[in-house]
């Protein structure tokens, strides 16, 4: 069974690239039937927080990255890792180092006035247990001298180290405290984890890892190191480029489901598909699919998945997510009326809507109230037909039947009877009803509203 992680350290919110961490090993797990586990690695006492947590799992819960069982705390397990340390001690694979910070700082100079390599090699290492002195210590591993490591990564191809360029890494420091480097191995094996993705920035570390694993005789997991996200500019993702926060972008109103769907294609792709839904990316996920070069974050990209991710989604589940937005976004809640015409008008809403302020500026003639009203530029509008004309109207919606077609030919008819074109009073038409320039169709509108409202608003207008 497959088993995955996302094992984020809790020192500030989700970030973008981590979220796309995140996703990539939930799709992994969901498309296999496999699990996806979360880990908060929360061993750095200084910077973690629990708000960092708490906002961690508020983001991933906002893009619906469910994960399996409760969080890991790396902390928490801290006696778990010391004991393997201690287990590889007895064994022979780890040895008692009691070298001060000075002996080795000394060690160094000395190898760099030689020219030669100054990784630390402690006098320790095959010392007799009758020659220890009577001080802290620290417990090493035994890195192998010679010969290389390879890393069978699955995004980079093989990554071959020569093993005389890792140092005997410290597992256990003087105080007991286990090092971050023996911690993930130990929850990684203990979770179960099958396949490792994260950031290539932490290649370097599945060397040192995979010693930990060798000298346990423990299954490595399968790598995949994922190459960081760019900016358009092509340089390392920063604030400069926008938003880096997972959830300033539930804020900015996008959809979580063209967040999933855009984060998705950053770094991997199937073919040429860009717009594809949740259960298509779980069937289609996979490691061979990720690009060996940096992604660059397009907003123009997201910004038209995400349009189309609205344009399909079901009309209660988007009322629900835009409630959720305007939470998130510190704006004003709807009242359960305007809640109930918005999802009434959905249909018309949807259609051409990149992100929830956009479908939210659609949907003002159904959250305003009469009397409307107009911006300046409804205004103009409707001082392009005199007044008299919206007055006229009235009656003929009167006597229509309130359906597409019957308000269409309606509308047409009553256009050609004053010598003029239905698209000359759909202008002041927009205006009078939504007091807006840019609004879904009259008839959509007229449809949503119903004849009383309509006809009201038409007589506001009017004067
Ligand atoms: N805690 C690490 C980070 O946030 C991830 C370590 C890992 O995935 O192995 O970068």
């Amino acid at each position: 069974q497959v088993v995955t992680r996302f094992a984020p350290s809790p020192t500030g919110f989700l970030h973008i690239g981590g979220a796309r961490t995140a996703l990539f090993n939930w799709l992994y797990a969901r498309g296999r039937g496999g699990k996806f586990l979360l880990r908060i690695e929360d061993t750095d006492r200084e910077r973690s927080t629990p708000e960092a947590t708490a906002a961690i799992l508020q983001g991933l819960t906002w893009l619906g990255l469910d994960w399996d069982g409760e969080p890991i705390s790396q902390f928490e397990r801290a006696p778990r890792h010391a004991e393997v340390a201690l287990q590889l001690l007895a064994e022979g694979k780890a040895y008692k180092c009691f070298s001060t910070q000075e002996e080795i700082a000394g060690f160094r100079e000395a190898a760099r006035a030689e020219g030669k390599s100054t990784l630390f090699r402690s006098p320790w290492r095959d010392a007799d247990p009758a020659t220890y002195p009577d001080r802290p210590y620290v417990i090493r591993i035994k890195a192998p001298q010679d010969g290389t490591t390879v890393i069978h990564d699955q995004v980079q191809g093989d990554v071959t180290i020569r093993n005389d360029q890792l140092d005997d890494m410290v597992l256990l420091r003087s105080d007991g405290t286990p090092v971050y480097m023996l911690a993930v191995v130990v929850d990684d094996h203990d979770m179960g984890i099958t396949h490792v993705i994260r950031g290539d920035d932490h290649l370097n570390n599945a060397a040192r890892q995979q010693m930990v694993y060798d000298a346990m005789g423990w299954e490595v997991p399968v790598w995949a190191h994922i190459p960081l996200i760019h900016g358009p500019d092509g340089k390392k993702l920063s604030k400069r480029h926008g938003a880096l926060g997972a959830q300033e972008y539930q804020a900015m109103g996008f959809p979580a489901a063209g967040m999933r769907n855009y984060l998705a294609r950053l770094g991997w792709s199937h073919g040429d598909d860009e717009f594809f839904t949740d259960d298509q990316a779980k069937a289609w996920f996979d490691l061979t699919g990720i690009g060996k070069s940096p992604a660059r974050f397009d907003m123009k990209k997201l910004e038209n998945l995400c349009g189309q991710h609205i344009a399909v989604s079901d009309d209660a589940a988007l009322r629900h997510e835009i409630v959720a937005y305007l939470a998130a976004a510190g704006l004003p809640a709807l009242s359960q009326d305007q809640e109930t015409g918005l999802e009434k008008a959905m249909f018309c809403l949807k259609d051409r809507a990149r992100t929830f302020p956009e479908l939210l500026e659609k949907a003002h003639f159904i959250l305003t109230e009469r009397p409307v009203e107009p911006d300046a530029k409804a205004q103009k509008a409707l001082e392009t037909v005199s007044n008299g004309i919206l007055s006229e109207l009235t009656p003929h919606l009167q006597s229509a039947s309130w359906t597409r077609n019957d308000l269409e030919a309606t509308l047409g008819a009553f256009a050609e009877d004053h010598g003029t074109k239905f698209g000359k009073l759909a202008g002041p038409l927009r205006a009078a009803l939504a007091g807006r320039a840019v609004t879904p169709s009259v008839f959509d509108m007229m449809l949503v509203l119903g004849r009383e409202e309509t006809i009201a608003r038409l007589k506001d207008a009017a004067g």
